[in-house]
């Protein structure tokens, strides 16, 4: 093996991650005094969720009377009963404080005439326990994400907080008392690679949306915290669950938020039909989101699509005039124009289905802290570690995320993060030394990919797998689409080793970084069908055609996948059936109707 030079660093808590949860819970370290690192492998306002548009849920009854409780009961309805209610009631009480602090850290939100936070309908979202819409999403114009993370960095600046950007995390440190030590990271700038020794390592990478052909998640969206996660040796969890997005641009993928719906936009199939009102008669087209993407797919495969091929399906906007367009909604009139030619104040939209988010990833507890399941305490944590934001399962989101609830993970458990590190460790603690081998592994896994002379492109492989999981893990799925999914994903995944990179530098090379997230890729990638083939019934987004009906006896559980060597194995831990304080009670499963 080549030797590196490597270079050491020591710190509390090392975030690795710069998107809205990695910066809350950086912002969070450095006032609790802790000497805090944050690695990004982009610079932090250029993470996925600068991306975000619609708005972040908080019922604050700016625009009619809300509650929390009402919040929290739409989230585990939307969940289909998947999510933790200790969880979901911890979020959605600590929603309203959330975004006044947003608010004081200087987000620009969108007003209401008198002043008051600008808050828009979204899906699920309703009052009196499902009764009818209600405006909670707190929008700055279809620009929230971009005001949010801004703001966040420049918080993040007023404390101590050291920076490392453009370092791409490679691998975690872990002792043999599987406690998390530390990560190793590559300098994408100078080839050096570093070893941050800390207390405390919070992975808050973001999703893996790249894992499918189509997805309106950024090209860094590539589950490299779920990657390090597998590769040392724990599970993660519910990875079936993957939301897909009624309106994508048809051909880019790009996002038309909710939003759009929200401000009065609406869906027609080729009859010129509003189908969402025979789908989902009382929400109609502000229904969840996993409803209204079905509803679209069997308009199109029942031949009521429209376009020359009879395969996407119109979303309008123009009746609500250029005026409000401009002042609510420009973000998408201007992508729109551009990925779609359409002006959408004259004609109305092409949209489709697109991969959006993911529910599952690392699962935690209710602080952030990882978990390491076992058969005797399926709740059992590993020392050192915890995940935040999409990275994470906690499990607020169960099996389908209504909108808005992301943008309120990231703050809450970043926050809850920062709160827990501060309970359980002191600032300046001295450290043990590292394990002898500390860091070896990542070294040794860059330096057989940087040397990697098989006969495949990274993009070839890449390419096969999103085909596989857009083919096999879409909308809709059977038995028969599952079974094959699993086995075309172990052809794919096989052909790893044959892996080739032309480009043998150490700095800057993308090819290798492809490489690095291709292998997160498909450790994500197996997971989720492996886990969405085992799941035998219909919860959230897992629509499975030979099982149309949830069943709670069988399948209220989370799925927990373990991959090794491209091979996964399942096992289960229970849903928790509590909530975390006395003030509320657990809402007992229902059937879901909007
Ligand atoms: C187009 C779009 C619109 C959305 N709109 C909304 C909305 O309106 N409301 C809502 O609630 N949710 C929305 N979502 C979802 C929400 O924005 C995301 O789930 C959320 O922002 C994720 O935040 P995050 O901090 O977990 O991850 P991200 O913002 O994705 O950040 C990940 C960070 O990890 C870093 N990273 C990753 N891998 C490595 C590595 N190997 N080494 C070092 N650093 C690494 C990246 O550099 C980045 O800084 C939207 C999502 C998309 C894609």
């Amino acid at each position: 093996m080549a030797a590196y030079k490597i270079i050491d660093h020591t710190y509390d808590v090392v975030v690795v991650g710069a998107g809205g949860a990695g910066l809350r819970a950086t912002m969070g370290m450095g006032q609790a005094g802790f000497k805090t690192a944050c690695i990004t492998k982009v610079f932090p306002t250029r993470s996925h969720t600068v991306a975000a548009q619609g708005g972040i849920g908080a019922s604050l009854g700016n625009m009619a009377e809300d509650n929390w409780k009402w919040h929290m009961y739409d989230t585990v309805k939307g969940s289909d009963w998947l999510g933790d209610q200790d969880a979901i009631e911890y979020m959605c009480r600590e929603a309203v404080p959330a975004v006044h602090e947003l608010e004081h850290f200087g987000v620009p939100f969108s007003r209401t005439p008198e002043g008051k936070i600008y808050q828009r309908p979204f899906g699920g979202h309703m009052s009196n326990y499902g009764e009818k819409p209600v405006q909670r999403a707190c929008a700055a114009a279809d620009r929230t994400g971009h005001a949010i993370l801004h703001t966040l960095y420049s918080q993040c600046l007023r404390h101590e907080c050291e920076f490392f950007i453009e370092y791409f995390a490679l691998d975690l440190i872990m002792d043999a008392d599987g406690s998390c030590r530390g990560v190793m990271a590559w300098n994408l700038d100078d080839g050096t690679l570093h070893r941050f020794r800390a207390h405390q390592v919070v992975l808050a990478s973001g999703g893996y949306g790249r894992a499918f052909f189509s997805c309106t998640s950024a090209h860094t969206c590539t589950g490299d915290g779920h990657g390090m996660v597998t590769r040392a040796g724990l599970p993660v969890q519910d990875m079936e669950f993957v939301q897909f997005h009624p309106t994508g641009m048809y051909g880019s993928g790009c996002l038309i938020t909710e939003g759009a719906r929200g401000e009065g936009g609406y869906l027609t199939n080729s009859a010129g039909e509003r189908f969402m009102e025979r789908y989902a008669p009382t929400a109609k087209d502000l229904a969840s989101r996993d409803v209204v993407s079905r509803a679209m797919t069997m308009e199109i495969r029942e031949g009521r699509g429209v376009g020359k091929e009879n395969d996407h399906i119109f979303l309008h906007l123009e009746h609500l005039g250029a005026e409000t367009l401009e002042l609510r909604l420009p973000g998408i009139t201007e992508t729109a124009k551009i990925f779609t030619g359409v002006d959408v104040t004259k004609a109305p939209a092409p949209v489709l289905p697109t991969v959006h988010y993911n529910m599952g990833g690392i699962p935690t507890n209710v602080h952030g802290e990882v978990l390491r399941p076992t058969k005797d305490n399926p709740d059992a944590t590993v020392p050192g570690l915890m995940a935040i934001g999409e990275a994470a399962c906690v499990s607020v989101h169960g099996a389908n995320r209504l909108g808005t609830n992301s943008l309120l993970d990231i703050v809450v458990f970043g926050r809850a993060a920062a709160l827990r590190a501060a309970e359980v460790m002191k600032p300046g603690t001295p450290h043990k030394p590292l394990p002898k081998d500390g860091g070896d592994f990542a070294v040794s896994r860059f330096d057989r990919l940087r040397n990697a002379s098989g006969s495949m492109h990274t993009s070839e492989i890449r390419l096969g797998m999103q085909k596989t999981m857009q083919m096999d893990a879409a909308v809709f799925r059977t038995s028969k689409s599952l079974a094959e999914g699993c086995a075309k994903m172990d052809q794919v995944a096989s052909t790893l080793p044959q892996i080739k990179i032309n480009d043998r530098s150490t700095v800057w090379n993308s090819d290798l970084a492809e490489a690095l997230e291709l292998e997160n890729l498909m450790d994500c990638a197996l997971a989720t069908i492996v886990s969405a083939e085992a799941r035998k019934e219909s919860r959230g987004a897992h629509a499975h055609e030979d099982f149309p009906d949830r069943d709670d006896v069988n399948w209220q559980k989370h799925s927990l996948a373990w991959v090794e060597n491209g091979k996964v194995r399942l096992d289960y831990r229970p849903v928790h059936t509590y909530t975390l304080t006395d003030e509320v009670e657990y809402i007992k499963p229902q059937k879901r109707v909007y």
